[in-house]
């Protein structure tokens, strides 16, 4: 069983359906209202677990109801929370997102996201050095990121860095992964690019190997050499929210087959999430994968 190791942002989702957006000052009546668990961080957590990894979460809650909740779901999934901390006067993460018109808007308070600190990383070093593979996504402070980049680095632990939401980042960081997993304008604004600059040549100018998701299309990957394309798998697209948080859990979870394998399993995971709604509600189990492939 890989051992998998995601340090990441975990959200309770409030999600409100409407007909349409309220104006600036404006009060309307909504037609529906539910709670979902989310952040990069829990969703890939869960996505791994479901993979049949074991699986342990550096990350924060708040101590409010959401803590709660999010902490027993991610038990009931199996993760383990040891390094999860519950941070005292302080609010768990949210994204507040209104969908109507077939749009959304998003806001995100990462509030116990932000107090992960290099020293909670450090303090996990025993479980990263245990790890087959250690994920992690930037929903947390850029200097925790760095931390986990380099003890990651320093324990010989290939380090998967899914760089969402993108922001440029130093070259010499990038180097510390062993693979990163962006979406193609996330890779361009890593690298500090044109969005419109041709993807292979991003992916050839990259510090590190790269690994690039493009939707229903598929994955391209560089590990040396010429980039390699994995087509997506056919299926009815249903909700597509999670597509890359359940890509980037398989591969953790599959790496130690190697790349092309990992890619493979990854794109029909992810494709087989696509099939139902919501993040985690779409996370297909060891079982179901490998009844698809
Ligand atoms: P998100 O942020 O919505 O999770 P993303 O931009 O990080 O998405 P995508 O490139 O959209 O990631 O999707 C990740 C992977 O999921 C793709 O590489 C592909 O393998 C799979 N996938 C996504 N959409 C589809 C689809 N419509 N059909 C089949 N596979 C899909």
């Amino acid at each position: 069983m890989a051992r998998v190791v995601v340090v990441g942002s975990i959200n309770m989702d409030l999600v409100t359906l409407a007909s349409r957006f309220a104006k600036p000052g404006e009060t309307i009546l909504g037609e529906r209202f539910l709670t979902v668990h989310g952040g990069k961080g829990a969703n890939q957590a869960v996505a791994a677990a479901r993979l049949g990894a074991e699986v342990a979460l550096v990350g924060a809650v708040g101590d409010d109801a959401f803590g709660a909740q999010l902490h027993e779901g991610l038990v009931r999934e199996g993760v383990s929370l040891d390094h999860v901390a519950r941070i005292a006067d302080c609010g768990s993460g949210t994204a507040s997102i209104t969908v109507a018109e077939g749009e959304n808007h998003i806001i995100v308070v990462p509030a116990a996201n932000a107090r992960v600190t290099p020293a909670q990383i450090e303090g996990a070093q025993s479980t990263l050095a245990s790890a087959d593979a250690i994920l992690v996504q930037m929903e947390i402070p850029l200097e925790s990121v760095e931390a986990t980049l380099r003890l990651g680095h320093k324990l010989g632990k290939p380090v998967i860095l899914n760089p969402a939401p993108a922001q440029k980042l130093p070259t010499e960081w990038l180097k510390l992964a062993r693979y990163l997993t962006p979406n193609q304008h996330e890779l361009a604004i890593l690298l500090g690019a044109d969005s419109d600059e041709d993807f292979v040549a991003l992916m050839q100018r990259a510090p590190a190997p790269v690994v690039l998701t493009r939707g229903g299309d598929g994955a391209w990957f560089r590990d040396g050499g010429e980039p390699q394309h994995q087509p997506g798998f056919k299926v009815d697209a249903v909700d597509t929210t999670g597509a890359g948080d359940t890509f980037n859990a398989a591969l953790a979870v599959f790496l130690h087959e190697g790349i092309a394998p990992a890619v493979r399993k990854a794109c029909a995971a992810a494709a087989l999430s696509v099939t139902k709604l919501g993040a985690q509600g779409g996370m297909p189990t060891r079982a179901e994968l490998e009844a698809f492939l």
